[in-house]
């Protein structure tokens, strides 16, 4: 690409946003330094855009135009979306991530191999680029508005889950990568091009729609690690620097996210991906009810075993995010503390409906981070706490996870507040959670229910403990 005056300083620019990314990412790691890592990274990409622009022979009309429509439906998108439906959000954005990074490799192909299906052969290095770029865009799109529509519950993957559909996605990707080398090592052909985006198109489609509703979260993080790969790819096309190394951290940091999810529920990746997992639970352990009992209890009761405890741990869950108690809990807990009663918050890593929900919405409420614990902080100390309260939250202390290893989530690792001297489940009903199953905690001795909105339950109880 050719460039201006500005030949010198484009790469120094480029240098320092990739240096601000990856000290933004370093920064998000903890809780206290995330917002500074965060606008870090937002200065960082600031740079890159002002780089770009100032790169030489760019049209500013339709880069204009770009910036004006997409800014404006992007606006308009972070506004209105609900925080419950933030994972659809992010399958969506990671979609058009992939789209736009297929789109570069598509452009360049057309420049380079000629739009009239000319006999150019491509370089090998800008050619591997190319095909990367193209397959890993095409997949990622098809897959992430597969996945966005699995969220929303417009699609279903019950009826075609079965080995066939697998066997086709190995027969497409090994047809897919014949085209690529193809077109790598021989003379361009439009029609072989266009038969490659159709099959990775096809491919998303086949890779993601057998895949349990419950491990949606895994593969729109593992979709996201994609879209890193396929702008990694438009980076080597447009021969970008910076758009190589952010690439290639959205890339390594989405593989991470989506180990760090699959150990959260005790489960191999290949398990994930090839296993159906929450497809079938919806009736699953639903027959056992029959004659258990479970017992409720009011605010008025409720005060009482909280305001004279001495150790409490609230347990959010995506009730907590439904019923936006993020600040109600915070209230009552703030109330508790001054009571001299010893807080904490434990948060599950796969609770709510999206990595770190719980902890979005805590941090909303101010929620002190020494208060903020995780499942192995609590759970061998479980017998000593003498009330935990579960708000809105389900799978995430379902027993049967521990307990049952042929249940559909047996195997993931629970906060155990059955061992809890005293459970108080909030919750408007005995119903399911994400996973479909019963939960045998709400039925045990030492378990309360209190039946209810979870902000109104929260603002309930803490007018009693005033009262105390
Ligand atoms: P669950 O989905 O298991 O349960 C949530 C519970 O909240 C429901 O049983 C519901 O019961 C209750 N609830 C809903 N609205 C309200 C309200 N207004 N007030 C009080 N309670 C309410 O949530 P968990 O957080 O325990 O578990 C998360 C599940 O989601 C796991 O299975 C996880 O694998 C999956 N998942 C996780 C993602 C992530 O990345 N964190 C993303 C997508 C899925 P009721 O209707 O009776 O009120």
């Amino acid at each position: 690409m050719e460039m201006s005056g500005f030949s010198t300083i484009i790469p120094l620019a480029y240098l320092a946003s990739a240096v601000l990314f990856i000290l933004g990412i370093k920064r998000l790691s903890h809780p206290e330094t995330a917002a500074g890592g965060n606008r870090l990274a937002a200065i960082g990409m600031l740079l890159a855009v002002i780089a770009t622009l100032l790169e030489s022979g760019l049209d500013y009309t339709w880069i204009i135009v770009g910036v004006a429509v997409g800014g404006l439906i992007g606006a308009v998108m972070a506004r209105t979306v609900k925080m419950t439906a933030m994972p659809e959000m992010v399958a969506v954005f990671n979609g058009f991530g992939g789209a736009a990074s297929g789109l570069v490799a598509v452009g360049e192909y057309l420049r380079v191999a000629g739009s009239a299906g000319g006999a150019e052969t491509l370089a090998i290095d800008s050619g591997v680029s190319i095909m990367a770029g193209t397959l890993i865009g095409a997949v990622t799109f098809s897959g992430s508005m597969i996945a966005f529509g699995k969220l929303q519950g417009f699609v279903t993957g019950n009826a075609i889950s079965n080995p066939l559909v697998k066997f086709s996605a190995g027969i497409l990707l090994g047809f897919a990568v014949v085209l690529a080398v193809y077109l790598v090592g021989f003379e361009s052909n439009l029609v072989f091009y266009w038969s490659l985006i159709a099959a990775a198109l096809i491919l998303g489609v086949l890779f993601v729609i057998p895949i349990g509703g419950a491990d949606m979260p895994v593969v729109v993080a593992l979709l996201n690690s994609y879209s890193g790969l396929a702008a990694a790819s438009a980076g080597f096309v447009l021969e970008n620097n910076a758009l190589i190394i952010s690439g290639a951290l959205v890339g390594a940091s989405g593989l991470i996210l989506t180990g760090i999810m699959c150990r959260a529920m005790n489960r191999s990746l290949a398990n994930v991906l090839f296993s159906a997992f929450g497809t079938t639970a919806a009736t699953a352990g639903r027959a056992a009810d029959g004659d258990r009992v479970a017992t409720p209890i009011e605010a008025e009761d409720s005060a009482m075993v909280l305001g004279y405890a001495s150790q409490v741990i609230f347990v959010p869950g995506y009730g907590l995010a439904v019923a936006q108690a993020q600040h109600r809990v915070r209230e009552l807990a703030d109330l508790l503390t001054e009571r001299g009663v010893s807080v904490r918050y434990c948060v599950h890593p796969v609770a709510g409906r999206m990595p770190g929900h719980m902890n979005v919405l805590l941090a909303e409420a101010n929620v002190p981070y020494e208060q903020l614990c995780e499942p192995e902080d609590v759970n061998p100390d479980m017998e000593n706490i003498d009330v935990a309260v579960v708000v809105g939250a389900n799978d995430v202390v379902n027993p049967l996870a521990r307990d049952d290893p042929s249940s559909p989530i047996g195997g993931m690792p629970i906060i155990e507040t059955d061992r809890a001297k005293t459970c108080i489940v909030i919750k408007r009903s005995l119903s399911v959670g994400y996973a479909g199953i019963d939960n045998p905690l709400f039925y045990l001795r030492n378990n309360r229910m209190f039946f209810g909105d979870a902000s109104d339950a929260l603002a309930s109880i803490t007018e009693e403990v005033k009262q105390l």
